[in-house]
């Protein structure tokens, strides 16, 4: 088969792969608008739970990638100067143009050429494929230029994000929460390399137009940040890379290709990073593509319906726990007002309804008995 790949991030890469390892035959193009060594953003986070997904699908590919990640059993959620560390939630970390750099060299290796710094702008470009894959991340033209045919939905959610980088190197997965005058910031940070750590700052909607952010250089926005989280910086700069104010768009679609054209990763659906399931999404829906022409052969149509047969039950759980997630955050400033900090940090575990008392019990059983000290009703629910 002929198949050409618009976008060269995890989903895409790891497609290629899948279908090159199966059948050396098929005749793979990736196309990549940016240079080899230009990515945005810094690290990126998995949970346990994501990596075990991953171990299951491919093993070879599981060791190739995790020896270049940082580990961290726990996670600190921390309210003001008030920290509450919490056990049993694994996470790895890595950067995200390291893990690019190496799922190019793999894929290379098998024999897929990469077509970095070229853009591909529309289908007539790529039309003499036999299937035309839209892996081009949230904002994918391939989609929005056919949101009818995907039947597309767009949630624009309020909050305000900037993925930001510093030389701080923090020892676990962190939520910090800081109360100003303007309202509540939050820090979302995590180590992903020996000398790096990842910053996302977030804030409500309000506290960004308070704060006049939107009419502040990048310059003065690094620095009031870092007044912010002045404590826990450490005299440690922020670091930018493009980065910019966001609001999250929670994509959807009903339906995931037409003819020989179909979505997949953050082109097909995004889910908020809050929960470090983005790229693991992205790579499993790889996973779902391939399978589905591995059992139909290269009858393109049929085994298009069959990915989305596979993939929705698994992925649509996930889609919904994220944006329950997403919505957490949106009222943080009522939640660190009206919330003890174990509150708080039992709140947050259990905002997806995913994990129940029971659960908090088996991760972190000295935050459930903190927790059933302030709310002896939970143990009987539970
Ligand atoms: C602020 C933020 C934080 C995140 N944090 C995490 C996290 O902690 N953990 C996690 O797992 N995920 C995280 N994610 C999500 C994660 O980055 C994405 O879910 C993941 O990268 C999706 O992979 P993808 O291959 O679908 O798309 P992308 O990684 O977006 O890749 C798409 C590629 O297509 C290329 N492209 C776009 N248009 C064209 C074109 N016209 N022609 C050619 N190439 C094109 C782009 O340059 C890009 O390289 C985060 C995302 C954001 C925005």
């Amino acid at each position: 088969m002929k198949i050409k790949i618009i976008g060269a991030g995890p989903a895409g890469l790891y497609f290629a792969a899948l279908m090159k390892r199966h059948d050396p035959s098929h005749e793979i193009t990736l196309y990549e608008r940016s240079q080899r060594e230009a990515t945005w953003g810094f690290g990126v986070v998995f949970s346990d739970r994501a990596l075990e997904f991953l171990r299951a699908d491919d093993e070879a590919l599981y060791q190739y990638l995790t020896p270049h990640m940082e580990t961290w059993p726990d996670l600190t959620i921390q309210v003001n100067d008030t920290k509450i560390p919490i056990t049993g939630n694994g996470f790895a970390a890595t950067g995200r143009l390291e893990m690019l750099t190496l799922m190019y060299a793999y894929v290379e290796k098998l024999g897929i050429k990469i077509e970095f710094q070229t853009e591909i702008t529309s289908l007539d470009q790529v039309k003499d494929a036999d299937l035309i894959v839209g892996a081009n991340g949230a904002f994918s033209w391939v989609r929005s230029e056919n949101e009818q045919k995907f039947g597309t939905r767009c949630d624009w959610r309020p909050n305000r994000f900037m993925w930001y980088g510093t030389s701080k190197v923090f020892d676990s997965l962190s939520l910090t929460f800081r109360e100003t005058d303007q309202g509540v910031f939050c820090a979302h940070h995590y180590r992903y390399s020996p000398t790096m750590s990842t910053f996302l700052v977030e804030v409500e909607d309000e506290t960004w137009q308070r704060v006049g952010f939107e009419h502040m250089s990048p310059e003065d926005t690094i620095r009031y940040c870092e007044k912010v989280f002045a404590k826990d910086l450490d005299g440690h700069p922020i670091i930018s890379n493009n980065s910019y104010w966001r609001q999250f768009p929670a994509i959807w679609n009903e339906h995931w290709s037409f003819d020989n054209v179909v979505l997949m990763g953050d082109a097909l659906r995004t889910a908020h990073f809050s929960i470090g399931s983005g790229t693991r999404l992205a790579m499993e829906d790889a996973v779902a593509l391939f399978k589905a022409f591995k059992e139909k052969g290269n009858e393109v149509k049929a085994a298009l319906a069959r990915f989305q047969e596979l993939r929705l039950p698994p992925m649509k759980k996930i889609w919904d726990a994220a944006n329950i997630s997403l919505r957490w955050y949106e009222t943080m400033d009522e939640k660190v007002k009206a919330l003890t900090p174990v509150e708080f940090a039992y709140s947050y575990m259990t905002r997806t309804g995913r994990v129940n008392h029971e659960e908090v019990k088996r991760r972190d059983p000295g935050l459930a008995a903190a927790y059933e000290q302030l709310h002896p009703e939970v143990i009987k629910v539970a």
